[in-house]
C-alpha cells in the first residue's frame, strides 16, 4: 500500500517542527498535523524563552545532553536565520550562607555537563546588577533569551522548503499500526464547520503532541502507566514588572532551584521588560487564568534577591503548563525520546515529558528523532 508520507508528525510546537525540518532535510516526506489554526499555540509560546546553558540536569541524562547540544545549535541557527535572541548571561544568586553551599553543588553538576559557571562575590554582584542583593552568585555566560515563536517559525520554513506539509486545524485521532505501517485518522476543519476525517498512511509517526503526548501514545496502543509515560500538568504563572518601577536588570536572575521548578526568577524579554515566574502548581486540566492575588507571594519570593519589588509593581502576565513525568513531590524525570520497536510498535517515536529545557533542546531532540528512524 502506498504511503501519503514517510513520516506523520503529530504537533506543530517547536519539537514537532524541529523534527519535521530535520526529517525533511534528510530526504523524508513529512506531514505535520496541528489541531490549532497556527503553529506553536501551546507550551512553545508559554514559557520563559530562556536559552538554557544545561546547568542543573544530572550528568548523562537526556536533558543535560540535549540541552547543551541544542543550545549550541540554537545560537548558530538564530544567527544564520535572523531569529531574535540575546546572550544576556544569568546569575544564580545565594541569599543565605546555606545557599552559598548549594551554589557549589550547582557548579559541580554544571561542570559535569561541560558548562562552566563563574563565581561572583557580593561586591561583584552589586557591581554588575546594582538592584540585586546576594551574598554570592554563579554567572552563566552562555544563558540567553530567544523569540520562541520566531524560532519555531524558522523550523516550519525549513521543513516546508524541503517539501514538508504543515496541516493546521487538523487533529490526529486514531493512530494505529498494521502490517502496512501506520494509519492516522486526521480530522480537519474549523470547530463546528463540518469536520472531515481523512485516513493518512505513513511509514512512521512522531508523537510531539506536548500536553497530549501521553494520550496520543495511549491511542497508538501503549499502556502509558506501565511505560511510565503518564503526564502530570504543572502550571507556572508569570507576573510582569511595571515599567514605572526603578528596578533594572541586564542579566536573568535566578534563586537557587526549588522543588519542581527553578524558583521564581527574573527574566527579560527581548524588549528589556522584566517579568517574574513561573511558580509551580499541579493542576488537572489545561487553563491559563492567573489569580491576581498571587502578586503578594511573588513579590515576597522575589524580594529575597530584589528588595525593590512590591506587590503593586506586579501585574498578571501569562501562564504555561509543564508536561511533567514527575508528579507532586516526585524527583528528577528525564525526557522520553523513544522509538517503540521493543514494545511492538516499530516506527513510533514518542517525545513525552518535554518540559524545560525543551525549547533549548529542540534541535537536538530532532536529531535524535532522525537517528531513531534511520
Ligand atoms: C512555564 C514554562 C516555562 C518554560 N521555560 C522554558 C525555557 O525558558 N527554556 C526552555 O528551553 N524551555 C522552557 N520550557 C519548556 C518548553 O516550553 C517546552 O519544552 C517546549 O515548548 C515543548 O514543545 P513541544 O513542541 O513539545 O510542545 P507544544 O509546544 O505544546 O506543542 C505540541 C503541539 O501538539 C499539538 N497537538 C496536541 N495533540 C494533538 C493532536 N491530537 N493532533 C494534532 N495536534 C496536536 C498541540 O496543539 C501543540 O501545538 C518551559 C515550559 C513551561 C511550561
Amino acid at each position: 500500500m502506498s504511503h501519503d508520507a514517510d513520516v506523520v508528525v503529530i504537533g506543530a510546537g517547536v519539537v514537532g517542527l524541529a523534527a519535521a525540518a530535520a526529517l525533511a532535510r534528510a530526504g523524508r516526506t513529512v506531514i505535520v498535523l496541528e489541531r490549532h489554526d497556527g503553529i506553536a499555540r501551546e507550551t512553545t509560546s508559554r514559557n520563559s524563552e530562556v536559552i538554557h546553558a544545561g546547568i542543573y540536569y544530572p550528568a548523562g541524562s537526556l536533558k543535560a545532553e540535549l540541552c547543551v547540544a541544542g543550545r549550541r545549535e540554537l545560537y548558530a541557527r538564530c544567527r544564520d536565520r535572523g531569529v531574535s535572541h540575546r546572550r544576556t548571561g544569568k546569575l544564580i544568586v545565594a541569599t543565605s550562607e546555606a545557599e552559598l553551599g548549594v551554589l557549589e553543588g550547582i557548579q559541580a553538576t554544571a561542570r559535569q555537563n561541560g558548562v562552566e559557571l563563574e563565581h561572583r562575590d557580593a561586591a561583584a554582584v552589586a557591581e554588575i546588577e546594582p538592584h540585586v542583593r546576594a551574598l554570592g552568585a554563579l554567572l552563566s555566560p552562555e544563558t540567553g533569551i530567544v523569540d520562541a515563536h520566531g524560532y519555531a517559525l524558522s523550523f516550519q520554513a525549513e521543513a516546508e522548503a524541503h517539501g514538508a506539509v504543515v496541516a493546521l486545524q487538523t487533529e490526529a485521532l486514531a493512530v494505529e499500526r498494521d502490517t502496512a505501517g501506520w494509519r492516522v485518522d486526521a480530522r480537519s476543519g474549523a470547530p463546528g464547520a463540518g469536520a472531515e476525517v481523512q485516513q493518512l498512511r505513513a511509514g512512521a509517526v512522531v508523537n510531539a503532541a506536548g500536553l497530549e503526548a501521553d494520550r496520543v501514545a495511549e491511542r497508538a496502543g501503549l499502556d502509558v502507566d506501565a511505560c511510565g509515560y503518564r503526564l502530570h500538568y504543572c502550571k507556572g504563572d508569570y507576573f510582569s514588572l511595571a515599567p514605572s518601577s526603578p528596578v533594572r536588570l541586564d542579566h536573568l536572575v535566578y534563586p537557587v532551584p526549588a522543588q519542581a521548578g527553578l524558583g521564581i526568577h527574573a527574566t527579560l524579554d527581548l524588549g528589556g521588560r522584566i517579568r517574574f515566574g513561573p511558580d509551580t502548581e499541579y493542576v488537572t486540566a489545561v487553563g491559563y487564568e492567573i489569580d491576581a492575588s498571587k502578586a503578594a507571594g511573588f513579590a515576597q519570593a522575589v524580594a529575597r534577591y530584589l528588595p525593590g519589588v512590591s506587590p503593586s509593581d506586579l501585574s498578571p502576565d501569562y501562564a504555561g503548563i509543564r508536561p511533567k513525568l514527575a508528579g507532586p513531590g516526585g524527583g528528577f524525570a528525564d525526557f522520553v525520546v523513544s522509538e517503540e520497536s521493543d514494545r511492538g510498535l516499530p516506527g513510533l517515536v514518542n517525545c513525552i515529558g518535554i518540559e524545560s529545557p525543551g525549547l533549548t533542546a529542540a534541535t537536538a531532540i530532532a536529531d535524535r528523532v532522525v537517528s531513531l528512524l534511520a
